[in-house]
């Protein structure tokens, strides 16, 4: 209101009163059981133990359905129908054939898109943006990727000869759940071994839609089978003798304890961890664009993704204008409903992230790091985290050195290419990373230096099924996707 004339300042107006309406996907088509079983040797099945847990809406933190826990026996039973699948079908049919079913899967989940993501945002707290446009459409692109090799082997390894491993025990977090589940059963099936899947024990549930996708394709009993479970589970699968490979993806610490357990056995296996990427800003960037970048890279999907730029270098001569900019843009982020297509952060995944999160913020602020956050207002229920930034911060700081999972970025400045070379590579990790600026040729040089698999150039956090994806140093080992993603699930003669 302008006080002196009583009329509507237009500009006041703008700012105070301009907000979109909600947009809520709606809910009434979505359709699971109750009680979720296992999926093994080709049926639904409950536990020997007869034990269930809950899975929780995050947002709300109302059940959503219980969930078969896989003890012993069941492990036994899934591995025993995956070996007998792969000696008696999977290995011996045709190529072209696995290839067909590997297609039907494909295509079924591009047809129930709409569901997958609804029961994705459910599940786990990521905004249905997310979910609709990456999780669900990347994931029909994997199996359809990797349906395209399964009778061109001969192809992908030029003079060599494939031979598929056998049963692949696979092991995935809850931050991408059908994603992670399709990077890792489509390559495998297309090679031809059989799979023990297990997913992240607190979004569990689009993995036991896809079991009923996989029983519609009329895929061969046990070729997949999934079973639930938390640790115990998952360590019980990596422990069965009759695995012949690991696939694990999560923490750095499961990670290194599965190398330990394998060790001396025959068994392969391929690890992919966390990671603590930089995104790294030049004085010649695109400044809105890189802006953007960042927000997308640590903000979206709030913060749980792997290769998130939990770590901005800003060149010295852009950084107030850099952080200004940021800040703005954060104040205008929507923090909220997931199943609402305008929130750009929705929950955090689970009690015990929040509570990490919150611990990593805490020990920033005691070590000397200053923070912003933007007024946004969280829901009551749920499990919630507002996009927090630190400034203030060095090399030693924990928040810089140690993955925290969450929507918190951590801003340092330099001077020359040499010094944040030096410093992006100075962390455990080496997963992936950003590059912004004008000139192609630093773009290559500093992508060159950095050690880690993935190097963004004046964009983030952009996948293809025929790109492969892994890390460095304590970010693991072995790729997925891509011609590189089949050669974990293949011996070469
Ligand atoms: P986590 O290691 O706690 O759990 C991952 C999976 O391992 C879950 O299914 C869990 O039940 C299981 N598990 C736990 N203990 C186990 C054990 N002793 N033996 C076998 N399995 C066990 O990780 P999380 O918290 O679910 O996921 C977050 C982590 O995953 C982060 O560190 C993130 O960086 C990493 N991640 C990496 C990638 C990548 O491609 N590099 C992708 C997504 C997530």
């Amino acid at each position: 209101m302008n006080e002196s004339s009583g009329t509507p300042s237009k500009e006041l107006d703008f700012q105070t009163d301009w907000t979109y309406s909600p947009a809520p996907e709606s809910t009434d088509h979505i359709e699971f059981p109750e009680k979720n079983d296992l999926f093994i040797n080709g049926k639904f099945q409950p536990p020997v133990n007869g034990k269930y847990f809950e899975t929780l809406d995050p947002s709300n933190e109302e059940k959503l359905a219980d969930v078969a826990e896989a003890g012993q026996e069941d492990i036994a039973n899934a591995v025993a129908a995956a070996s007998k699948a792969y000696d008696k079908v999977w290995s011996k049919i045709d190529p072209a054939e696995r290839g067909k079913y590997i297609y039907r899967i494909a295509r079924q989940i591009q047809e129930r898109a709409r569901e997958f993501a609804v029961i994705e945002s459910m599940d786990g707290g990521k905004p249905i943006r997310e979910s609709r446009d990456v999780d669900i459409p990347l994931s029909a692109a994997h199996f359809f990727y990797y349906a395209g090799w399964a009778d061109k082997l001969d192809y992908a390894f030029p003079g060599r000869k494939t031979k598929p491993v056998g049963v692949a025990g696979q092991i995935i977090p809850w931050n991408f759940p059908l994603l992670m589940a399709a990077w890792k059963i489509a390559p495998a099936l297309a090679a031809g071994n059989t799979v023990v899947l297990k997913p992240a024990e607190s979004s569990p549930l689009t993995a036991m839609k896809l079991a009923e996708i996989i029983q519609e394709a009329d895929l061969p009993p046990g070729v997949v089978n999934i079973i639930n479970g938390g640790g115990e589970t998952g360590r019980a699968l990596v422990e069965h003798p009759d695995i012949d490979k690991i696939a694990f993806t999560g923490s750095t610490e499961v990670g290194k304890w599965i190398m330990k357990s394998v060790a001396g056995t025959p068994k392969k296996y391929s690890l992919e961890l966390g990671g603590k990427a930089a995104n790294i800003i030049f004085e010649d960037a695109p400044i809105d664009q890189a802006v953007e970048g960042i927000v997308n890279g640590i903000f979206f999907n709030q913060g749980h993704v792997c290769c998130a730029g939990s770590r901005l270098f800003v060149q010295e001569s852009v950084a107030e204008n850099v952080i200004s900019k940021l800040k703005d843009r954060m104040d205008t982020l929507i923090v909220g409903n997931p199943l609402d297509k305008n929130t750009d952060i929705g929950a955090i995944n689970s009690k015990t992230q929040l509570e990490r999160i919150k611990m990593y913020v805490d020990i920033g602020q005691k070590e000397g790091g200053q923070i912003f956050q933007p007024s946004c207002s969280l829901p009551e229920k749920g499990y919630w985290y507002a996009p927090t930034l630190f400034t203030d911060v060095s090399q030693s700081h924990r928040v810089v050195q140690e993955e925290i999972f969450g929507p918190v970025l951590a801003i340092q400045t330099f001077r020359t290419v040499d010094e944040v070379i030096a410093k992006a590579n100075n962390t455990p990790y080496g997963l992936s990373g950003g590059v912004w600026t004008d000139k192609g040729s630093k773009i290559f040089n500093v992508s060159r230096d950095i050690r880690a698999g993935v190097i963004w150039a004046n964009t983030f956090n952009k996948f293809d099924p025929s790109a492969p994806f892994g890390g460095y140093k304590e970010s693991g080992f072995g790729r997925e996707g891509g011609l590189e993603g089949l050669l974990p699930y293949v011996d070469l003669d």
